[in-house]
């Protein structure tokens, strides 16, 4: 039998994935096509980007499984039209990419760089840091990219805080979870991390409330998605001095319409979407690894919980 494995995503992700994609589907010695077209009641797995053409999944009704190379899955879990299990992106580079930038964006907060990086009237200003460990920053959000990112902080020595939907126990980090956990685990912070997903319990998660409780002065990092902060809160909380700093990656509307306030704001910090990104080798390596379960009659990794949302 043949696996017939649709890739549904722009072209040039198709430059980057096709041999990657072959080379780990030639290690599984199935007999399998890939392609671009097919057609659609002779497909057995759709490897997915959700800004492809494809929207409508009713043709496919063979189809075992959509493999989102995307961690972030907002875009698909609201599609009705799609029936058979979703499985997202774990893994594939993401991991390193957002450990890489998180850590980057807060040292650059705790250190205070800016002020020897951009420095044109040459000030001779000394004014060093405080310890990693006497600034405590949480991430809301404790999933694959939140608790590698906790981790990682927590090496440099941060007292990390860590918030979830359900409990969790992790070493070196202190632990939240629940609506009840919100306040508690932002309450004096010096630092925030968004690292949580775009779904209707996230949404608005930074506003007036919860910006009240975290020191003053304390930065915040949205690597996570646009829907997560209440725009004008955190303007009004960078304008009264309560954040120092946000650094955003994410936004409501993507790219960040040219006249919008982030842009031109002095205390904002906007990078282009670019906190991680799915690398070709490494994820097509987990897509492949879903096709072989598949096939094998194994339970796929990394499903979403469509009612949840992620
Ligand atoms: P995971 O699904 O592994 O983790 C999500 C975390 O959020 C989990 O800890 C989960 O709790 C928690 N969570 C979800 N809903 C709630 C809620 N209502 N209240 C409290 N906590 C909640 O996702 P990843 O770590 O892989 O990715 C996180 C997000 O990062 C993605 O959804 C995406 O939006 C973003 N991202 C951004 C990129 C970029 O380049 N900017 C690149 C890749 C991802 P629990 O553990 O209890 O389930």
């Amino acid at each position: 039998m043949t696996t017939t494995i649709l890739f549904a995503a722009k072209p040039q992700r198709w430059v980057e994935y096709q041999q990657p994609l072959h080379e780990a589907l030639g290690r599984t010695g199935l007999d399998y096509r890939l392609g671009l077209d097919f057609p659609p009641d002779e497909v057995d797995y759709i490897v997915y980007a959700p800004n492809s053409d494809l929207q409508d999944f009713t043709p496919y009704n063979n189809a075992k499984a959509v493999l989102n190379l995307w961690a972030g899955v907002e875009a698909i879990t609201k599609n009705a039209t799609l029936k058979i299990p979703l499985a997202r992106m774990v893994g594939g580079g993401l991991t390193e990419g957002m450990v890489e930038w998180v850590t980057a964006h807060v040292l650059r907060h705790h250190l205070g760089m800016d002020a020897h990086i951009v420095n044109p009237a040459h000030e001779w200003k000394p004014a060093p840091p405080p310890l990693a460990s006497e600034r405590p920053v949480t991430i809301l959000g404790l999933g694959q990219l939140g608790l590698a990112c906790g981790e990682a902080l927590a090496y440099f020595g941060f007292p990390v805080r860590g918030w979830s939907r359900n409990p969790k126990q992790v070493k070196g980090i202190e632990t939240f979870h629940g609506n009840d956990g919100l306040l508690a685990a932002l309450k004096g912070t010096q630092g925030v991390v968004l690292l949580l997903p775009d779904t209707p319990a996230t949404h608005n998660v930074i506003n007036t409330e919860t910006l009240s409780q975290v020191a003053q002065g304390a930065f915040l990092l949205n690597p996570g998605r646009g829907p997560l902060i209440q725009d004008t809160a955190l303007l009004q909380a960078l304008d009264s001095g309560r954040l120092s700093h946000a650094t955003l990656d994410t936004f409501r509307q993507e790219p960040l319409p040219a006249d919008h306030p982030f842009w031109s704001h002095p205390k904002v910090t906007v990078t282009p979407h670019i906190a991680s990104e799915t690398r070709a080798g490494p994820a097509s390596e987990v897509i492949v690894e879903n096709i072989r379960r598949g096939e094998a009659g194994e339970p796929f990794l990394h499903l979403v919980d469509r009612s949840a949302g992620y």
